[in-house]
C-alpha cells in the first residue's frame, strides 16, 4: 500500500460539502465516515473511479482505490491522500483505522452488503463499525449553484437533440430508430450518455410506464411517448413529452389536455415549506375530477441530481416539506391499456421565493403534432 500527501485545498464547493458531512459525523460521536457509494464518493470528492471507497476524516479525506484509477485519483484529487490499496480493501481500511487511530467509524447502511459488513468489522476490530444512514444523501438534497448548473445543462443537450430529432422524423421509423438518435444527438452535443434507457412507446405501447422501444413503426394518427434526458458534469436530466404524428387521436385529446392541466396545477403549487404528498394531490385531485385519477398509477415526481431517481418523492404520504435548492421533475401520466397513456414531465428547481421551471420545451397541445414527412 503506497500513499501520496495533499498538496492542495479542495475546490470551494466540495470543501463546503466535507464540512457539512463531518459536522453530521461528529453529532453523531464518530471519528470519520467510510463513504462505500460510488456516487456519494463522486458528490464528496469529484472523483469517480469504479473501485474503492473515501474515507472522511476531521482534517483529511483517504481515497481509496486501485492500481487502474490511481492516476486519475492523483489528477482529479491532489488535496486528498489517495491510497493505492495492493490487497483487499479490508485490509487497507485496517490499516487507515490504526494509522489515524479512528475508535468509531460511520458506515452507510444502504450502500454496503451484509458480508462487507461483517468482514469489515472482523478486520478493523478493535475499531467499532456504526451505522451513519442518508448522511450523503441528505446533503446531496439541496443543490448548489455547481450542481444546478450542470442540471441546466444537462437539459439544455435533452432538448436541443429532442428538437433535432422530431424535424427528422419520418413516418415509418420505429421507436427504436427514435431512441438511438436521441441518445447520438444527445453524446455528439456534449452528454456523457442517456440519464437512463430512453423510452419511445407508440400507440398502445406508451400505456406501460416503462416501455422499451422496439419494432413498432409510426404512422399517420400515432401518439409517441418519448421519455428522455442526457448526463452532463455527472448529473441527470429527466423529460416527457408526447407527440402526435399530422393529427391528434380524439381519444388522445382528453387525456392530454387532463394531464396537462393537472401538471401545470402541480407546478404552481411548488415552493419551500410545501409538503410532498401536497404537490401530488394537486395533480391527483385534477385527475380525479376529469374521471382519470385511477389511471394515475404512480407518484408525481421525483429528486433529480447525480442519480435519476434520488431523494425526495413527490408522492402520496410523503409529509416532508420541500427546501430551497431541491430539483423534482413533476411527471403526472394516466395509462389505458390497450389504448395507450399520456405523461408530461419537466424539470423545477424550488428557490427561496417559489420555484423555477429549469425545462422550457413547448407542451401545448398543438405544438406537439409533428409533420413527419415519408
Ligand atoms: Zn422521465
Ligand atoms: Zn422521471
Amino acid at each position: 500500500m503506497a500513499s501520496r500527501h495533499r498538496s492542495h485545498q479542495p475546490p470551494v464547493a466540495i470543501n463546503r460539502r466535507l464540512q457539512a458531512c463531518r459536522e453530521g459525523i461528529r453529532l453523531k460521536g464518530l471519528d470519520a465516515l467510510l463513504v462505500t457509494n460510488r456516487v456519494d464518493q463522486f458528490y464528496l470528492t469529484e472523483f469517480d473511479g469504479e473501485d474503492g471507497a473515501a474515507l472522511v476524516l476531521p482534517s483529511r479525506v483517504c481515497l481509496l482505490t486501485d492500481g487502474r484509477f490511481a492516476e486519475e485519483a492523483g489528477k482529479k484529487t491532489p488535496w486528498a491522500t489517495v491510497v493505492v490499496r495492493t490487497g483487499s480493501l479490508k485490509d487497507a481500511l485496517a490499516s487507515l483505522t490504526r494509522r489515524y487511530r479512528i475508535r468509531k467509524l460511520g458506515v452507510q447502511p444502504e450502500h454496503m452488503t451484509v458480508a462487507d459488513l461483517g468482514t469489515f468489522r472482523k478486520a478493523v476490530a478493535p475499531t467499532k463499525l456504526r451505522p451513519l444512514p442518508r448522511i450523503v444523501s441528505s446533503l446531496r438534497l439541496r443543490k448548489d449553484e455547481t450542481e444546478t448548473a450542470a442540471i441546466r445543462e444537462a437539459i439544455r443537450i435533452a432538448e436541443t437533440a429532442f428538437r433535432t430529432v422530431i424535424r427528422r422524423m419520418r413516418l415509418g421509423m420505429t421507436e427504436r430508430d427514435i431512441a438511438a438518435e436521441l441518445v447520438f444527438e444527445m453524446t455528439r452535443l456534449g452528454a456523457s450518455g442517456a440519464s437512463f434507457p430512453t423510452i419511445v412507446a407508440e400507440g398502445p405501447n406508451s400505456s406501460l410506464p416503462h416501455a422499451k422501444p422496439g419494432d413498432r413503426r409510426i404512422r399517420v394518427g400515432s401518439a409517441v411517448l418519448i421519455d428522455w434526458g442526457a448526463i452532463a458534469g455527472g448529473y441527470c436530466s429527466d423529460l416527457t413529452r408526447v407527440v402526435f404524428i399530422r393529427r391528434i387521436p380524439p381519444r388522445f385529446r382528453r387525456m392530454y389536455e387532463s394531464v396537462l392541466a393537472a401538471q401545470l396545477e402541480a407546478i404552481r403549487a411548488v415552493a419551500p415549506g410545501v409538503r410532498m404528498c401536497d404537490v401530488d394531490a394537486r395533480a391527483r385531485r385534477r385527475l380525479t375530477k376529469a374521471g382519470m385519477g385511477r389511471r394515475f398509477t404512480h407518484g408525481l415526481g421525483h429528486g433529480l441530481g447525480l442519480d435519476i431517481h434520488e431523494a425526495p418523492r413527490l408522492a402520496r404520504r410523503v409529509t416532508d416539506r420541500l427546501e430551497p435548492g431541491i430539483v423534482v421533475t413533476v411527471e403526472p401520466g394516466v395509462y389505458f391499456p390497450g389504448i395507450g397513456g399520456v405523461r408530461i414531465e419537466d424539470d423545477v428547481l424550488v428557490t427561496e421565493a417559489g420555484a423555477t421551471v429549469l425545462t422550457s420545451l413547448p407542451k401545448d397541445l398543438d405544438a406537439m403534432v409533428v409533420r413527419a414527412g415519408r
